[in-house]
């Protein structure tokens, strides 16, 4: 493994965490001060991060047993893999020397970088996706964050979302008022979803299913049929899918990569995706929500159900811009 800057950040925490633990002029004044600020249940280390549930286990394995931990997650920390950025290095060098992008960007991302996702989305696929159906977000966790403030906040809403999953859609769901609610992956069937259930889950309440292709952390890559099957569920449920395809063609042997939003004409896709993993920049956190929806469904049920907000503007103003 490379020396990274995370590994070094991670050398300096430890050593913040000695002196706090017993170094140098903490007395018990600044102890008790610290006791007293309590942060969101959601976010607990092992509900917010794969980092935190991977600690947990591992440390729940007891003594005397070495694990191997295979949720290193960051392909940027081994050398042979360490070459993604050098083609867009140069671009974003010059674009900081420009001081072109000094100001505010638009809550939604520059018309540039929304072109160059649609047109990346758009290449070879089943429906075009148009520049300002692109909302540019931190990483695909802010897309994660993003979607579940817009679509959760609804008086007792609730998400489905996928188990085993990604622990932050949990903790993004709680913050925005959501309830989880989980339907399983089931390992006999190559980590599809279980249909019946989330039929059996949803209710006047669900505002989106979540599906993860290629799956994190099954490694599961969905077929065009059963991506089928999950845009005729949602359509029959009168629900979105959110499809997170942050892993979008990174698949095992000779699986294929279908984006989930060939099947928007059967019900509305909202992908996620980002440059962490396939580009292997994790530390850029750029990230996307991409609305493939080419038979208005969404306008459809905002104004059916007289919601307060449509749901642009509404994604427009969930990133502040001043
Ligand atoms: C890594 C990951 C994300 C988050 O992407 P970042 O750009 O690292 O914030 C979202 N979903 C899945 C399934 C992931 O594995």
């Amino acid at each position: 493994m490379a020396p990274t800057a995370q590994a070094a950040a991670r050398a300096e925490e430890k050593t913040c965490k000695a002196v706090a633990n017993g170094g140098v002029g903490v007395g018990k004044a600044a102890a008790a001060a610290a006791a007293v600020v309590r942060c969101h249940p959601a976010l607990a280390e092992h509900k917010a991060s794969i980092r935190g549930v991977v600690g947990e286990l591992l440390a729940s394995a007891g003594e005397g047993r070495s694990l191997i931990s295979l949720g290193v997650g960051d392909a940027s920390s081994h050398d042979c893999f360490r070459r993604g950025g050098e083609f867009a290095a140069e671009a974003v060098a010059g674009a900081a020397r420009s001081r072109a992008f000094d100001c505010y960007a638009p809550s939604y991302g520059f018309p540039a970088a929304r072109r160059a996702v649609a047109e990346h989305l758009s290449a070879g696929a089943h429906h075009r996706t148009r520049d300002s159906d692109v909302f540019m977000t931190a990483g695909g966790t802010g897309a994660i964050t993003a979607i579940a403030t817009v679509l959760g906040g609804a008086p007792g809403a609730n998400i489905l979302l996928p188990r085993p999953g990604f622990a932050p859609y949990e903790a993004a769901c709680e913050i925005a008022g959501a309830k989880p609610r989980f339907y399983d992956l089931l390992p006999r069937r190559g980590w599809e979803a279980d249909l019946a259930m989330v039929r059996a889950l949803a209710d006047g309440s669900t505002a989106a299913i979540v599906v993860i292709n290629p799956n994190n952390p099954c490694g599961a890559v969905y077929s065009a049929h059963h991506l089928l099957q999950i845009t005729e569920t949602a359509r029959d449920l009168g629900i979105p899918v959110i499809a997170d395809e942050v892993y979008a063609h990174m698949v095992f042997g000779g699986s294929k990569f279908v984006p989930m939003a060939s099947f928007a004409h059967i019900a509305p896709v909202i992908s996620i995706g980002a440059l962490s993993k396939r580009f292997m920049l994790p530390g850029w956190r750029l990230g996307w929500l991409a609305f493939c929806d080419p038979n208005g469904a969404l306008k459809h049920n905002s104004n059916r159900d007289a919601a307060e907000c449509d749901f642009w503007p509404c994604l427009h103003s969930s990133g502040s811009s001043s």
